[in-house]
């Protein structure tokens, strides 16, 4: 599994040990980005997996070109009743895609 950290102002990716964004400066210790390869068939599974997991403050699901398809901001409550356009919205995209990248954002703990 590759870890890869993004800025969260500017979207760079970054080196994992990296505690500034070197192309805006902004500082990029209070969360970090992760990338899962996903089959269309795991993909509802894996999102509530990590959604449950409890430190993901979003997801975005990407398809094989890089387009971003589906953003789901998680807070509390997600997973209840707010959370079932999301599960439609995914089975809609597993119907499509074949292979989809799920990119997470954690809470890291400060
Ligand atoms: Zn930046």
């Amino acid at each position: 599994m590759i870890t890869m950290v993004y800025c969260m102002e500017c979207g760079k990716e970054l080196s994992e040990d990296a505690r500034y964004c070197s192309k805006c400066g902004a500082s990029v210790k209070a969360s970090e980005w992760e990338e899962f390869q996903v089959s269309a068939d795991d993909l509802v599974g894996r999102v509530k997996e990590l959604i449950s997991e409890g430190n993901v403050s979003r997801l975005i699901v990407r398809n094989e070109r890089g387009d971003s398809l589906l953003e789901i901001p998680v807070t509390v409550g997600v997973i209840g009743a707010l959370f079932v356009p999301y599960l439609a919205a995914l089975g809609a995209i597993a119907a499509l895609a074949t292979r989809c990248t799920i990119a997470v954002e954690r809470r890291l703990p400060v």
